[in-house]
């Protein structure tokens, strides 16, 4: 493993526009279960991930009933609001703090890599601290709106103030567009970046999954390097879109490559 830190800090440190792709695996050691693995949410509760898929139906139907649940029912995720960033979105946020990675795109809804310090982050799933019109996509911090007296009143669901939408969580359902402006400036640094970290994903939730792809093959003959950060080896692994896998934690392999690229520097 040392080795492959090495050789990854070496690449980062030679690249022109690094950037990171994040999953929930980031986000483990910060006590937020992932989907996905071992210990993931659906491989241990598979109705969870029945429900979960239509939840975007049901605000569809019925916003006001969305809102209730929301604000009365059990969070999937636990108590997300109080988690903490790990050594694993420090280390992303201080590689961007060298100049070395441009932005950071997650899955994660968490905040986590801006609770770290990282300045541009793209939140392809969105952001549990904000709230979304359905209509025009204009974002609110839930601040703006005293959600727990309108439920109390009668008066949910928020509404826009810029279209009268109806408002709902910035986090992107299952069956949900990914909201245009975050998909374009994704697929933007996916097309001009000539290094990927792609760092705890499962690499199966798509359209997410296809930025690695988009990065490996979509560079008219410029060589995209991809390397994972992962627990367990994932379809980019095993179909050959990453040049390599670093197998671990990141917590652990993330503090490591910083080191490294600061060695580097130094010389
Ligand atoms: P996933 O659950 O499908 O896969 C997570 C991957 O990370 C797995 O391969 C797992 O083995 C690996 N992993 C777990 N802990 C790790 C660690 N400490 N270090 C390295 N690897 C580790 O996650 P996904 O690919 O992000 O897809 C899940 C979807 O669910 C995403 O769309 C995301 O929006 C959402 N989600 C978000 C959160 C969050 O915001 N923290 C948590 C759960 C799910």
């Amino acid at each position: 493993m040392a080795e492959l830190i090495k050789r990854a800090a070496e690449l980062l440190v030679q690249s022109r526009h690094a950037i990171a792709l994040t999953g929930a695996g980031i986000s483990t050691e910060s006590g937020i279960r992932d989907f996905r693995g071992p210990d993931g949410i659906w491989t241990k509760n598979p109705e969870a991930e029945r429900k979960a898929y239509q939840s975007y139906a049901r605000f569809l139907a019925n916003p006001k009933e969305y809102w209730i649940e929301r604000l009365t029912g059990p969070s999937l995720l636990g108590d997300i609001h109080r988690a903490e960033p790990n050594p694993g979105h420090r280390a992303l946020a201080e590689l961007e703090h060298l100049g070395l990675l441009k932005c950071v795109i997650t899955q994660n809804i968490d905040n986590l890599h801006q609770k770290a310090g990282s300045k541009r982050v793209l939140d392809y799933h969105g952001n549990i601290a904000r709230l979304r019109c359905a209509s025009c996509d204009t974002r609110y911090d839930p601040s703006e709106f005293d959600l727990e007296k309108m439920l109390a009143e009668d008066r949910l669901p928020p509404i826009c103030r810029a279209c009268n939408g109806v408002i709902k969580s910035d986090v992107v359902h299952f069956h949900e567009a990914i909201p245009s402006d975050v998909a374009r400036e994704s697929q933007e640094e996916a097309e001009r970046c000539d290094l990927m970290l792609v760092c705890g994903t499962s690499a199966v939730v798509y359209p997410f999954a296809y930025l690695p792809r988009m990065a490996r093959h979509g560079g008219f003959g410029r060589k995209t390097t991809v390397i994972e950060v992962n627990a367990e080896p994932t379809p980019l692994t095993e179909e050959g879109i990453s040049d390599f896998l670093i197998q671990g934690k990141t917590g652990v392999i993330l503090p490591r490559l910083v080191d490294e690229v600061k060695k580097i520097k130094s010389r």
